[in-house]
């Protein structure tokens, strides 16, 4: 069996990676047209009264919105992948993290996305870490120590919890 086969944690970096490139290409794009066009526009028609926000202002608090803006789209990328991979509904999720307002959609997300889906060593299947047989072929994704009965994990060479040797 795979010994990285239930293993749920991820680095940062493999969790960019599942953003696709039209995410990327998308947010950069963004980021391009507001920066070289929508800011330098507003720049040039704003003539700020006294008593108003100063110039330097409106240009640091509009870049600070593009880019929370770029990030919000990569994310947006982000949520649609990663919902896949972890067998949830990818349209309602895109839609909900898209429409509820304050990112309360992206908390909700974090807090009740499932644990990423893995191949089932006999068939294939997708199947959940927390599953302890393949809802598809039978088979039994969790081994036990032959001594102590403890769970052991794959790839394991002796048992965590009673040192028996395991094959
Ligand atoms: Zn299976
Ligand atoms: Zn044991």
């Amino acid at each position: 069996m795979n010994p990285r086969a239930y293993d749920t944690k991820t680095t940062l970096k493999q969790e960019l990676k599942v953003v696709p490139a039209v995410g990327y290409a998308v947010a950069g794009a963004w980021l391009v047209v507001f920066f070289a066009v929508v800011m330098p526009l507003i720049l040039r028609t704003a003539h700020p009264k006294p008593g108003e926000p100063p110039l330097w202002l409106i240009a640091i608090l509009l870049t600070f919105a593009g880019a929370v803006l770029a990030l919000w789209v990569v994310m947006i990328f982000y949520v649609n992948a990663d919902a896949g991979r972890r067998q949830m509904n990818r349209t309602l999720w895109t839609l909900l993290v898209i429409f509820i307002p304050n990112a309360i959609g992206f908390i909700l997300y974090f807090v009740l996305r499932h644990p990423i889906a893995r191949p089932c060593p006999k068939c294939g299947a997708s199947v959940r870490p927390d599953f302890v047989f393949c809802p598809a072929c039978g088979e039994s994704l969790t081994s036990a120590c032959p001594a102590c009965r403890h769970t052991v994990e794959p790839g394991w060479a002796a048992c965590a919890f009673c040192g028996a040797k395991l094959s």
